[in-house]
């Protein structure tokens, strides 16, 4: 979200439609809310009808896009690949955390159920659980909760880990370093890819 703010281009999350979807009760909601809940992963088709649908419209086409939470397995990273082809992705980011990190991070994350805002029990919205950008309510995940949370990473390590040898093989990888607030993560993030950019000769990034 930070990322696709300083860079003033869409932030596609798989994670945020998905929720979208199952807050508006569409078919794909339904058939999301339970998988999600636990944990589990939605399967590839699904998730990619979805994204090649977004990524076909004119704000992403026009200005390029921070897509997040997908690819989350090779079968995905490969569909993306098609989706984008001639172009492709300019670059990946693998945002490196301690197993310690992700379950301290998860299991203190809170988050708006109207616009998506994430906060922590350590830097809560102003004002009593009420979303500091929308005024909506704020609360805990179902798929932060420690049931959910082990089985998101059991399958990260066996579906979605595998993706840094895939795109590290196809030299469209970079590693950031996850620790530390998130200002300063951001910052991290930008550098890597304006090194990127410049490497490239500052043809836009997306
Ligand atoms: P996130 O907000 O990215 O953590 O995603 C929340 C949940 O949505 C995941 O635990 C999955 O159930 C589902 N989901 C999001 N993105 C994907 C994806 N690329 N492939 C499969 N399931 C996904």
């Amino acid at each position: 979200m930070r990322l696709s703010h300083h860079y003033v281009v869409p932030h596609v999350s798989t994670g945020d439609m998905l929720r979208v979807a199952v807050k508006q009760g569409t078919p794909l909601g339904k058939k999301a809310k339970d998988l999600m809940d636990k944990g589990e992963l939605l399967s590839d088709d699904l998730i990619m009808d979805m994204v090649s649908e977004r990524l076909n419209e004119g704000d992403v086409r026009a200005r390029g896009f921070v897509l997040d939470g997908c690819p989350r397995t090779v079968a995905q990273a490969e569909a993306l690949a098609g989706l984008l082809a001639p172009m492709d992705l300019d670059l990946t980011i693998d945002i490196e955390v301690s197993t310690a990190q992700v379950l301290r991070r998860l299991a203190a994350r809170r988050v708006c159920v109207d616009c998506g805002t994430n906060y922590s029990v350590s830097s809560p919205p102003l004002i009593n659980w009420t979303c500091d950008v929308c005024g909506g309510e704020v609360v805990q995940r179902e798929d932060d909760r420690e049931e959910a949370i082990s089985r998101r990473l059991e399958i990260y390590e066996r579906q979605t880990a595998p993706l840094i040898e895939w795109y590290r093989d196809r030299s469209q990888l970079a590693s950031v370093n996850g620790s530390g607030s998130p200002d300063s993560v951001t910052r991290r993030l930008v550098r890597v890819i304006e090194d990127h950019r410049d490497r490239r000769g500052g043809r836009p990034t997306r």
